[in-house]
């Protein structure tokens, strides 16, 4: 059963919230403050999936959110945010979220989003045969790693995501949807600026200068290719 951790200082939506991850199969466990999310983590080193409220009582989501992240790049990290959050958004996936779910939410649609990340994770791991070379990057799809010149790059899973299927689609032109679904899921339910998002942190981790990127180009109007 996939665990899924759930920070929210407000009782009954993190009642919500629980309710309906029961009830779609998932195990849950509870924090209300951004200290008792991190403790509950320490003692439940195989959570899969955390949900992040913003607004927190002693700390802010995002700065949990970079925490976990500090110590854990396997995790699936969703935020919770209000619909004024809007730049908080960016900020979240800067910091290292995976998606987010604005207030108010469906239970239906958290469900998809949390489905989406875990079986991204599941999924990716049993595929994965051997490297693929694109100097100065080596690509380990076996145990879903990026080095360059020699020196691991920390990704979280939907950066690997992304680097691999950009990999593996050398040369080519691929569209925001595409790269949507190829790595989110067809049943994703979010904005196609998410891939922006991850792209541009992405350059930073990756490229010489990030404002002139040499292997994550733009293909203007269209999306983003691997290679000039
Ligand atoms: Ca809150």
């Amino acid at each position: 059963m996939k665990k899924v951790l759930v920070l929210e200082d407000e009782a009954n939506i993190r009642s919500f919230i629980v309710i309906n991850l029961k009830r779609a199969g998932y195990e849950t466990i509870e924090a209300g403050t951004g200290e008792e999310a991190l403790e509950q983590l320490r003692r439940n080193p195989n959570v899969d999936v955390a949900l992040l409220d913003v607004m927190l009582p002693d700390t802010d989501g995002f700065e949990v959110c970079r925490q976990i992240r500090a110590g854990n790049k396997r995790i699936g990290i969703i935020m919770l945010t209000a619909r004024t959050q809007e730049m908080d958004k960016v900020t979240g996936l800067m910091t290292g979220a995976d998606d987010y779910v604005t207030k108010p939410f469906s239970p239906a649609e958290l469900t998809a989003r949390i489905d989406a990340i875990c079986r991204r994770a599941t999924g990716e791991a049993a595929v994965a045969v051997g490297e693929i070379s694109f100097p100065p990057f080596l690509l380990n799809t076996r145990n879903r790693t990026l080095e360059k010149n020699g020196v691991r790059v920390k990704l979280t899973q939907v950066e690997y995501s992304i680097v691999q299927l950009f990999m593996e689609n050398a040369g080519k032109a691929l569209s925001r949807e595409e790269i949507l679904d190829a790595v989110w899921g067809k049943e994703y339910f979010g904005e196609v600026k998410i891939v922006d998002v991850n792209i541009r942190r992405l350059r930073i981790k990756i490229e010489d200068d990030p404002t002139n990127p040499k292997f994550l180009t733009t293909v203007w109007g269209f999306g983003y290719k691997w290679g000039a």
